[in-house]
């Protein structure tokens, strides 16, 4: 089953063809990265703008690198939600346009699921139940799943997510954007004990969690050193920062296995990149004997190819969206999914 995977909520225009929900045969990403930067972060107008130049090409890419044509899908995945609308719309209408004209269904995805199932793209034989975090540029959301169509939000941020934390705290520290890969290089060469940050929520019994505290106090760190005249050490002020937000998710997330009784952690978006973060997440998970996904980093960003593997699972189980299906840019988890 040969499905094709588009997606644009953001500032990435990319598509994939995916079979069976675990074999990639093509993985196109067109970041505008290159673009936003000049701004300090996305600008919506500009990115629905990009999609419209950059997506036919993308999927033409992807279908031509996997040495297959339209006829040859069973269907085709989008995200319709959440994102910038404007650059949900881009991707919406492409898709729509080719389901209609190829006359096979259309799956609407859910972004942060998307994200969740870059894990069965990774490990196929992952099984439920199981916890899912999922930390990205707008989301910190963690989930409990009890089968592919029982998906439960139990956590989310109360603030900023986890890479906007990144992202801001880099800006404060002049590291540009995107934050989370300039602090991770940056860690490399800090001591992360060298100076103690906040980890703000983490005695709460809470599976939700606040970063912008977190964000406050480095730059309160800034100003402190500065007006006392002393140089800022930035790698250990990068280190401490990813520690602090590495320890709240990762005792956040082990917590709420233990409680849901689960033996599987799955952690996906962009920040589960961070190399830090994914060997604090194995260490934990090996020393409570539990089973973790991570995929790799470059399916652990915004990408195409999870949209088409979430696609798979819809497809199984026949739930396909009518041609009206509308973009939602704040789509709830549980609207559709929670059962
Ligand atoms: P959402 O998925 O919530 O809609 P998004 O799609 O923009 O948001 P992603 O593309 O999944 O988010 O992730 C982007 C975020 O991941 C950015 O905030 C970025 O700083 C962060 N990020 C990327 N790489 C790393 C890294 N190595 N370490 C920490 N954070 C990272
Ligand atoms: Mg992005
Ligand atoms: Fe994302």
């Amino acid at each position: 089953i040969l499905i094709l995977g588009i997606e644009t909520s953001c500032d990435e225009t990319a598509a994939a063809v995916v079979a069976d929900g675990r074999e990639i045969l093509a993985n196109i990403v067109a970041s505008q990265v290159e673009v936003h930067r000049h701004f300090g972060g996305v600008v919506p107008e500009v990115a629905s703008r990009r999609h419209i130049e950059a997506l036919n090409p993308v999927i033409a890419t992807a279908l031509s690198e996997a040495g297959i044509s339209f006829s040859d899908l069973a269907a085709v995945a989008v995200t319709h939600g959440p994102g910038l609308l404007g650059s949900l719309l881009v991707g919406l209408m492409a898709t729509k346009s080719i389901a209609f004209a190829c006359n096979i269904p259309l799956i609407a995805v859910h972004h942060i699921l998307a994200h969740v199932y870059a894990c069965f793209l990774t490990a196929p034989d992952t099984t439920f139940p199981l916890i899912a975090l999922v930390v990205s540029g707008g989301h910190t959301d963690l989930i409990y799943a009890a089968s592919h169509s029982e998906f439960r939000l139990i956590g989310q941020t109360r603030d900023d997510a986890a890479g906007e934390a990144f992202d801001k705290a880099a800006r404060a520290m002049g590291l540009g954007y995107p934050g989370g890969p300039a602090i991770e290089r940056l860690a490399r060469e800090g001591a992360p004990a060298a100076l103690y940050l906040p980890r703000p929520m983490l005695e709460e019994q809470s599976y939700d969690t606040s970063f912008s505290g977190l964000k406050t106090a480095v730059v309160n760190h800034l100003h402190r050193e500065r007006q006392k005249g002393n140089p800022v050490n930035l790698a250990d002020l990068a280190a401490a920062f990813q520690a602090a937000v590495t320890e709240v998710l990762v005792t956040k997330a082990f917590a709420a296995a233990a409680d849901f009784k689960v033996k599987t952690i799955l952690v996906a978006g962009g920040v589960a990149a961070n190399d830090y973060l994914r060997e604090r997440f194995r260490e934990e998970a090996s020393r409570r004997h539990l089973r973790l996904v991570i995929p790799p980093p470059a399916l652990c960003t915004d990408n195409a190819a999870m949209v088409a593997a979430a696609g798979y699972y819809h497809f199984l189980r026949g739930d396909f969206a009518p041609l009206t299906v509308n973009a939602v840019a704040n789509l709830p988890l549980t609207a559709d999914f929670a059962v």
